[in-house]
């Protein structure tokens, strides 16, 4: 019998260092003859702590774990034999009340994230991992045909902006350099999200695989990876990996036997600034200057990190790589919509009673999202909105909850798929506010460097705020409505040419809370 723990920073956060320590209290106190084990979040952070048992009858998952049901977990299931079925969360024994959580999902990129100890790169191998680098070497794959794979798959950017992977790595193989770089934004600051997080935390080693595999596609000797430092436990499981990958011939010279592939990956922390997200800035960042983001062109595809030829992508993009290059396009492109492939993971929070992660095919309709896998709206009360995006992207209201997730139709509505963040507001929340909320995040997070990002968006706060201070003026929303498009327009980076998206999104749908505000004076 094996008792396995999640120990994400989810998991950690509701008290699951407590558990482990029961279950390993219990099991030396008596001797008994059970393995103990850790793994990360399955996505299920509205139960956690979980704790899965498996035996020869198959797997249970334990929700709202703690040291009282650790004791009668070992005294009735594993000692007992006899499972305690109220607890269960997840099984494929019987049918539990949050089953509809995983109905509906696909986990692609999640696909090893709560089934195996992140520390131990033995799990990984275990489930497919590095198979995929194994087959470049064994079956002598091209960096061409690699690169032909990805753009088959119809891989696009996870990190917000839907760019083709493959189009993109097919750039930055074009440009010939001795030193080429490949790196991983592990920067994840939109608040609400947690996909990247999770992902490094709970499967670690994908990600690495995925940047190898890219390396060997565009031709890069150096890899980084730019994680943000308010993710420490992402990060030590990222060294261990990192260490384990050059011990087992991963990363180093001739990498799988191939002639002049070398590689070494490092991390680079990141000290808090939402805008080093962005390509260029988090470059200039890894070189040590201040994280502000330059024009473009030249595009890091030419000239990147160290003015030499560089490829970014996001974390959830590179855990989709292995799997895409040992499995074959078709098996990743066989799901989502016309446009957009293959699946997307969303961090569900706020007014939703399911939050959590979860993985699903592009063009799920919302409507399931917040309903069977999110279980609906906190105390049963209406759903109002959806935040999608960040601060980046825009809300989306109750009458288009019947749209498909994809990065066509999102856009339709005025918002932005984003990194996969969902914020979800009940009919108690104030949409002004929420814009207020997120523009004073944006605001605060402008580098300064464009006269419209760092004034124009001041001026717009100053304005929100006095609207739900009661304070508002005849003429606000237009005034907000024009510095809105003039910041669009005239912004250098993607945060300032999306960070009156809230602002607008709100007035297009809920203009009449913001005229209430400002015509009741409250
Ligand atoms: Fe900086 Fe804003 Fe300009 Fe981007 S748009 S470069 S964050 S001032």
């Amino acid at each position: 019998t094996k008792v396995i723990v999640g120990l994400g920073s989810c998991g950690i956060a509701a008290g699951a260092n407590k558990v482990y320590n029961k279950f390993k209290e219990l099991k030396e106190a008596d001797n008994l003859d059970f393995e103990l084990a850790k793994t990360s979040c399955i996505g299920m952070c509205f139960r956690e702590p979980l704790v899965e048992v498996v035996d020869e009858n198959g797997s249970m998952i334990y929700g709202d774990v703690d040291e009282e049901k650790a004791i009668d977990i070992i005294q009735q299931h594993v000692l007992g034999h006899n499972p305690i079925k109220e607890y269960v969360v997840k099984t494929d024994q019987f049918e539990t009340p949050d089953q509809t959580y995983f109905d509906g999902q696909v986990k692609i990129a999640l696909r090893n994230c709560g089934y195996i100890d992140p520390e131990n790169i033995h799990e990984y191998e275990a489930r497919g991992g590095y198979q995929a680098l194994k087959k470049l070497a064994h079956e002598s794959i091209t960096p061409e045909q690699v690169i032909q794979t990805i753009i088959d798959s119809g891989l696009r950017g996870r990190g917000g902006g839907g760019f083709p992977t493959g189009m993109k790595w097919r750039f930055a193989r074009a440009n010939q350099s001795d030193e080429k770089y490949i790196i991983c934004n592990a920067d994840e600051g939109d608040p609400g999200a947690f996909m990247d997080r999770s992902l490094l935390e709970g499967d670690p080693h994908a990600v690495i695989e995925g940047m190898i595999i890219g390396a060997y596609a565009i031709g890069a000797n150096q890899g980084v990876i730019y994680c943000r430092a308010e993710y420490p436990l992402a990060i030590k499981r990222l060294n261990i990996a990192l260490d384990q990958a050059r011990e087992h011939g991963y990363l180093g010279k001739n990498i799988m036997g191939i002639q002049g592939f070398n590689l070494d990956i490092y991390i680079k922390e990141g000290a808090g600034a939402f805008v080093c997200g962005e390509e260029t800035a988090l470059m200039a960042s890894i070189e040590g200057k201040r994280g502000m983001p330059s024009k473009r062109p030249p595009f890091p595809a030419e000239k990147g990190l160290w003015q030499r030829p560089s490829n970014i992508n996001n974390v959830e993009t590179f855990a989709n790589v292995p799997y895409i290059v040992a499995n074959g396009p078709e098996s990743y492109n066989k799901y989502g919509t016309e446009k957009s492939k293959g699946t997307k993971v969303f961090a569900l929070t706020g007014k939703i009673k399911h939050g959590g992660l979860v993985e699903v095919p592009m063009g799920t309709p919302l409507r399931d999202i917040i309903y069977k896998l999110g279980g609906g709206i906190q105390n049963d009360k209406k759903f109002k909105a959806v935040q999608l995006g960040g601060p980046s992207g825009g809300c989306i209201p109750e009458h288009l909850i019947d749209i498909q997730v994809d990065y066509e139709q999102v856009n339709a509505t005025g918002a932005i798929m984003g990194s996969g963040g969902m914020v979800v507001m009940d009919e108690t929340t104030c949409m002004v506010d929420v814009a207020r909320f997120f523009l004073d995040f944006t605001q605060k997070e402008s580098c300064g460097k464009c006269t419209f990002c760092r004034i124009g968006t001041k001026r717009m706060l100053e304005i929100l705020t006095r609207i739900t201070e009661g304070e508002g003026q005849e003429g606000d929303i237009e005034k907000l409505e024009e510095l809105a498009l003039q910041v669009k327009e005239s912004s250098l980076c993607g945060l300032g040419q999306t960070a009156p998206n809230p602002v607008l999104t709100t007035i297009k749908y809920f203009r009449h809370e913001y005229e209430a505000h400002i015509r009741d004076k409250k």
